[in-house]
């Protein structure tokens, strides 16, 4: 204790507000003991005999058990995802393709409150995320790739677009249903079937996606989803029967699944991690760029692949800069995620905890100097204080690798040239944000910046209409936008 009043004592403690509990109503989503798999429109028991068991990481209480799909289980999907495409899905006109789209569209808005509970207790992302975010994003991509349905022909003037066929899709905990619907929604839209294994942590969203197949009379086979681990995405990968796949999580796993893939012949699309620069200028409106800040990096507990990770602020209002944010990091509150006031959930899960613990230390050990604000962490479940660290050198862990928490490492510039230079000094290249009141100087960063995606004053912001993807070692392929349909399409 006495430690955090040292590091505190320089920052003037804003008025501090108590605030009531407000929490939403977990009854909202009724969990039930056991899920199987969701294969040809059904749900089945897992040919492996497996189960795992979904917990909480607020909680750490056991949710509920989902099936350990093995290589005869993925077979058995990635069959049921040929049946439906051979026998009508991808000869289905393509506005009667929409039509479904637009139906689970609607499901996803209409059931948004459960969804959005269900996603913060299995994943434990704030309420507020999860009703305000991701909820609406997930139904915004089915309307969007919709409307492409039955106008691909017009994306595509003068070239004849045709479905892959069966498309795995393997997608990360930070975003469960958003990822999923990223990937389901031009899949399906293009005309092809779809096989998708959630990862081990947060099943639960895609599990109640199986529910709203069912609900919006999907045709069997269309959608199959295979729940399990690691080694449940190795058979997925492998099996001979796929035309597609489409992976976001780490960038170790993407570099297996590229070597794994090599010389056969299915189109692969990788989105993988990043190490994104919020670069600030001291033109910058500083309040602004302090919530722009906070949201790049504390927003889903700094669980975000385009997480503005390293801030690069301008020499001359580096202090004034940290003086405001470190002020702002004692307003976030830290705690149930499903209380609506709650800005800073739990760690999704002990392993993941435990790799920002570890990389914080790095840090420490390295020589940069921590500053966490005085926080009280709820006694069960997977907790990290918002930290930010200073004096941090490049050649540092915690400038170079990804640490996929809520922990900033600040690093200073004084030319555009050394910022550019600086932001791009990483192996990723997803995301980056740049603050300042000059258009022309947005121009000049966006030019040089080695990024797939370029925030000006703002940051994390998100559209089905844009575009999101990497370049270097943050993978490569398009997801969003007109963009996100030509990794599910063939031309003749
Ligand atoms: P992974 O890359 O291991 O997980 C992503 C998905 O791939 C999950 O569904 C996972 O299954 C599955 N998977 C794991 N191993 C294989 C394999 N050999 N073949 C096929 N599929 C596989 O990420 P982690 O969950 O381990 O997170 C580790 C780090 O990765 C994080 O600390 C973060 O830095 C980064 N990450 C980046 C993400 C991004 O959006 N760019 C998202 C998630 C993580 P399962 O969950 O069951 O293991």
């Amino acid at each position: 204790m006495a430690q955090v009043e040292k590091r505190t004592a320089s920052v003037p403690a804003l008025l501090e507000w108590e605030y009531a509990p407000a929490p939403e109503a977990r009854d909202i989503v009724q969990i039930r003991e056991r899920y199987g798999l969701f294969v040809g429109g059904e749900e089945v028991e897992p040919r492996s005999g497996e189960w795992f068991e979904s917990i909480s990481p607020s909680t750490e209480e056991i949710l509920f058990e989902a099936a350990l799909a093995g290589a005869e289980d993925v077979e058995l999907a990635v069959s049921a995802a040929r049946g439906a495409f051979d026998n009508g899905w991808a000869k289905l006109a393509p506005a009667e393709r929409a039509k479904y789209l637009y139906r689970i569209a609607r499901i996803i808005q209409e059931r948004s409150r459960e969804l959005a509970v269900a996603e913060s207790l299995d994943g434990g992302k704030p309420i507020r995320e999860s009703r305000d975010v991701d909820l609406p994003l997930a139904a915004a991509h089915f309307f969007y790739y919709a409307g492409w349905a039955d106008k691909l022909e017009y994306a595509y003037p003068n070239r004849t677009p045709r479905p892959l066929g069966v498309a795995a899709q393997i997608i990360p905990w930070n975003f469960p249903l958003l990822m999923l619907s990223w990937k389901i929604a031009p899949a399906l839209a293009c005309g092809n079937t779809v096989v998708l294994k959630p990862a081990e942590t947060t099943p639960l969203t895609a599990l109640l996606f199986a529910d709203i197949c069912r609900q919006a009379e999907l045709p069997p086979g269309v959608v199959n989803i295979v729940t399990g681990d690691g080694t449940t995405g190795g058979h997925l990968v492998r099996h001979g029967g796929i035309d597609k796949l489409a992976f976001t999580g780490s960038t170790e796993v993407g570099k297996l699944i590229m070597r794994e893939l090599a010389g056969r012949d299915v189109r692969l699309t990788l989105e993988l991690g990043g190490k994104a620069a919020n670069i600030v200028f001291d033109d910058a409106a500083l309040d602004q760029a302090v919530e722009g800040i906070v949201n790049g990096i504390y927003f889903n507990q700094g669980h975000v692949c385009c997480a503005g990770s390293r801030l690069l602020v301008q020499e001359s209002i580096y202090e004034p800069l940290l003086e405001k944010l470190k002020r702002r990091l004692s307003t976030l509150r830290v705690g149930d995620p499903l209380d609506k006031n709650t800005d800073v959930g739990a760690i999704n899960s002990k392993a993941q905890l435990d790799r920002i613990t570890e990389l914080v230390a790095s840090g420490e050990a390295e020589g940069a100097e921590m500053y966490q604000p005085d926080c009280r962490l709820p006694e069960r479940g997977y907790w990290f204080v918002p930290t930010l660290f200073t004096n941090v050198a490049q050649s540092h862990r915690i400038a170079q690798e990804e640490i996929f928490g809520p922990v900033l490492s600040v690093l200073t510039f004084r030319t555009p040239e050394e910022a550019v230079e600086k932001a791009n000094n990483t192996p990723y290249g997803l995301s980056a944000g740049v603050w300042t009141e000059k258009g022309s100087r947005i121009l000049w960063m966006v030019e040089r910046l080695r990024a797939g995606v370029v925030w000006a004053n703002t940051f994390n912001r998100f559209d089905p209409t844009s575009p999101f993807g990497g370049y270097k070692e943050s993978g490569f392929g398009r997801e969003g936008g007109r963009h996100g349909l030509a990794p599910y399409l063939r031309f003749e």
